[in-house]
């Protein structure tokens, strides 16, 4: 059997241009969605990552501005200018890059964030709500992005057993909450894995839907897979490359070669979640200012 492709980034593109229609009806109304997107420090990764965040929000017309600040900038000062995005009415969402240097706690910047503002859904409040079903607010985007792939490609979780591989309140944990919702598109029955389940391959051969969040390559192999399953890579690994003029190349956290000769349906990494990830970065912004123009 060979896996038919979840296509991310086509899957993408339509999300993004039905987003581009909502950006111009609520800017026709006088309300032009914004971003303030916060990058501390200068990490290539980082800097490339919200490059391409205000770029994807230029081209359907969403208003952003990136806020660079050094690397040693105080916890204060982040605080300062963090409060100030909260309380600057052109941008309805902010987005706090991750990592931050170590001097900082995520955790108190992310809480800092107003929540009707937090575009990546990881403020308290709003990992909350989803925790209570409400699909109302911000959903973290990843896990948010991988539920429309599902939704789009035809798989309903209702009734399937889903494998999330990988527990980090940015991905593994906010998916199989989603998952297991009572709701339209989920209704899943949820097996949540990290490093210290004791046999991950009993898990993984048992999953209808099989998504894998561990950013380690060659998590799940061929063997691991039951035959026809659903196969969602979210990892995102940079590996050493000689042959690319970059030095590296990215893979997902699934053998690819392998898994795609078992697997029903698969996503390739990249042009998998990526895509989505930054959509629904789009798709929350655009959220936060339609709530904000509802008043
Ligand atoms: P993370 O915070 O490092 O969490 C990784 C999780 O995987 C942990 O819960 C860890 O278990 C578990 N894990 C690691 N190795 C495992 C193994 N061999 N068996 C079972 N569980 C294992 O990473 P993350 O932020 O969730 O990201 C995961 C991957 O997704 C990374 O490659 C990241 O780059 C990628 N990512 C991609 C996107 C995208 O848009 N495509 C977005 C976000 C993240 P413990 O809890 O026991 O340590």
């Amino acid at each position: 059997m060979t896996a038919a492709i979840i296509d991310g980034r086509a899957i993408a593109a339509d999300l993004r241009a039905d987003l581009a229609g909502e950006v111009g009806e609520l800017s026709a109304r006088g309300v032009t969605p914004g971003l303030a997107a916060v990058l501390v420090g200068d990490d290539p990764g980082s800097v490339s990552y919200v490059t391409a965040k205000a770029e994807a929000c230029a081209e359907i017309g969403i208003f952003s501005e990136t806020f660079r600040l050094p690397a040693d900038i105080p916890r204060e000062a982040l605080l300062e200018r963090i409060a100030a995005l909260n309380a600057d009415d052109r941008f309805h969402a902010i987005l706090q890059q991750l990592p931050l240097p170590p001097h900082i706690d995520e955790r108190v910047i992310l809480d800092s964030i107003a929540p009707a503002k937090d575009v990546d859904g990881l403020h308290p409040a709003n990992l909350g709500r989803l925790l209570r079903g409400e699909s109302d607010g911000p959903i973290p985007c990843t896990p948010h992005g991988v539920m429309h792939l599902l939704a789009t490609s035809g798989v309903d979780p209702a009734g399937k057993h889903a494998v999330v591989v990988g527990r980090s309140s940015l991905v593994g944990r906010p998916l199989a909450v989603l998952l297991s919702n009572k709701a339209a598109g989920a209704n899943a029955t949820v097996t949540l894995c990290h490093t210290g389940t004791a046999d991950l391959a009993a898990h993984t051969r048992t999953a209808d839907i099989l998504v894998v969040a561990a950013g380690r390559p060659g998590t799940v192999t061929a063997e691991m897979v039951k035959p026809g399953a659903t196969v969602i890579d979210v990892g995102t690994n940079r590996i050493d490359d000689a042959s690319r003029k970059r030095g590296w190349r990215l893979v997902g956290d699934v053998d690819y070669a392998g898994v795609s000769e078992v697997a029903g349906r698969i996503t390739r990494v990249p042009g998998g979640v990526g895509p989505m990830t930054i959509a629904m970065l789009l798709a929350n912004t655009v959220r936060a200012a339609r709530v904000a123009a509802a008043g």
